[in-house]
């Protein structure tokens, strides 16, 4: 008790290198109810590993509809995740006296990869199980670049070519996120592009195009259905993406015991989900199994782009072409093009189908923030903690915000955490706009919504 009593002071909560998570927290096990399948777009029926095979190795196929509880990680995927793990947890003690709050704030952070996110947490599984099956290219899309780099490092640290078709709009815009991954070994080109049929079709109707990450996600997928050295990889919504992520809670919650706590409050921005779920569900595990039900647990999206608040649970496709498979998700329609946020991890129409299962289910709940709001938080948090956080993180943190003034007003000492999922060092543009008062509120899209709700698809239960 008396080492306890000395951790609790700290700031830092730091963990060892063998402290790494051994295995990966697959939260199917623990549902009551299977999760509802996926359907092949054109019979309606449930697809199987050979549909899937063309795009992803056998492994990640099998990780997907795994209901196995715990997943051995490779010692060769946790040797190169020993370059930024384990990441540490911080007690938010600045932020709390600014706010005058009894409640005690944490927050894990992932802005310490060398990409600056959580997301080379699967990006290096994904890269391994190619590699090991023999793959020798990945394809994939990104929007702002932030899962581009990160599969671009992970292609890197395996010897695997890597080529990212990256919206058109932010590859004229936000050329540093390239250079990024162009060091870091990956062909990038500005989609649509000539490479794809899919790309050469786009620039038919319009040469102009901004691009799109429907478009992208389609120019990934052919180029990796095309061709037999290469194969697709995703860095969020997937089962397997999530389950890698779980890292980030396993850490989490050896880091709280050290801190001789336990969280009341779980936050974590949810764009297609994997950084929520990472951070949450070895949370929402204790709730399922019933060791701890009393932790709430809360996804933050943009009012702009509120999926789980305001979309429909049903089947609809994961891309806005109408390629994939069908997904049973909350959804604003495969067809909705949200407002162009800063946030451009969070501007995606569906959401995760496990999270939205638990969502449904009512073990956690969901708020949507709107961008100026999300803004000031980031702000105070950077004036206190000193990181700038990603646009996307700072929806958390707007939320946290909130609970540390509501336990401030009900007098109520709870403990907070929150997943910091990624600093805002290529995002100051949006920084900048803030300082000069130039940023917008969106308003909530009804109208867009409900007609993009008309475009999904008829499925028979
Ligand atoms: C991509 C990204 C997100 C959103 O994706 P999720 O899969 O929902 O986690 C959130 N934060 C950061 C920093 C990101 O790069």
């Amino acid at each position: 008790m008396a080492a306890r009593a000395t951790d609790k002071n700290r700031t830092k909560f730091l963990l060892d290198e063998k402290d790494i998570p051994t295995k990966w927290y697959n939260i199917q096990a623990d549902f009551k109810s299977p999760a509802p399948p996926v359907l092949h777009p054109g019979t309606g029926q449930p697809i199987g590993p050979a549909d899937l095979a063309p795009l992803f190795p056998m492994e990640l196929i099998k990780q997907e509809v795994s209901r196995a509880r715990w997943i051995e990680i490779p010692d060769e995927v946790r040797d190169i995740l020993k370059l930024w793990r384990p990441s540490p947890l911080f007690r938010a003690r600045r932020l709390e006296k600014v706010l005058g709050t009894p409640a005690r704030i944490y927050y894990k952070y992932e802005g310490v990869s060398p990409a600056g996110s959580h997301k080379p947490n699967t990006a290096v599984a994904q890269a391994y199980y190619n590699k090991k099956e023999k793959v020798t290219r990945l394809s994939t899309e990104t929007g702002a670049g932030q899962w581009g780099s990160a599969l671009a490092l992970a292609s890197q640290l395996f010897g695997l070519q890597c080529k990212v078709y990256m919206v058109k709009v932010s590859y004229q815009q936000k050329p540093y996120r390239r250079i990024m991954m162009e060091t870091w070994g990956a062909q990038v080109v500005a989609s649509p592009s000539p490479d794809t049929q899919a790309g050469k079709k786009i620039l038919g109707q319009d040469p102009n195009s901004p691009g799109s990450l429907g478009i992208a996600i389609s120019e990934a997928v052919e180029d990796a259905a095309t061709r037999d050295d290469t194969k697709y990889s995703l860095g969020s919504v997937l089962n397997h993406v999530l389950m890698h992520q779980t890292i980030i809670g396993q850490e989490a919650k050896k880091q709280l015991e050290k801190a001789d706590d336990e969280a009341d409050v779980v936050i974590g921005c949810a764009g297609g989900g994997s950084n929520f779920a990472g951070l949450s569900f070895p949370f929402a595990a204790d709730k399922l199994t019933g060791k701890r039900k009393t932790t709430r647990i809360i996804a933050v999206e943009p009012t702009a782009c509120p999926s789980l608040t305001k979309g429909k649970y049903t089947y609809d496709f994961g891309d806005t072409v109408g390629m994939t498979p069908l997904v049973k998700m909350h959804t604003l329609g495969h067809g909705f093009v949200p407002a162009p946020l800063h946030a451009g991890g969070l501007r995606y129409h569906g959401m995760a189908p496990l999270v939205c299962k638990l969502y449904d289910e009512g073990v956690i709940e969901a708020i949507a923030v709107p961008q100026i709001a999300t803004f000031q938080a980031a702000m105070q948090f950077a004036r206190s903690e000193g990181i700038i956080p990603a646009p996307e993180s700072a929806h958390a943190i707007r939320v946290v915000i909130d609970e540390a003034l509501r336990c401030k007003k009900e007098g109520k000492r709870q403990a907070i955490l929150f997943n910091l999922s990624g600093h805002g060092h290529f995002d100051l543009g949006a920084y900048e706009a803030f300082l000069a008062g130039k940023l917008e509120d969106y308003e909530y899209p009804a109208a867009k919504i409900e007609e993009a709700l008309r475009g999904v698809p008829q499925v028979k239960a």
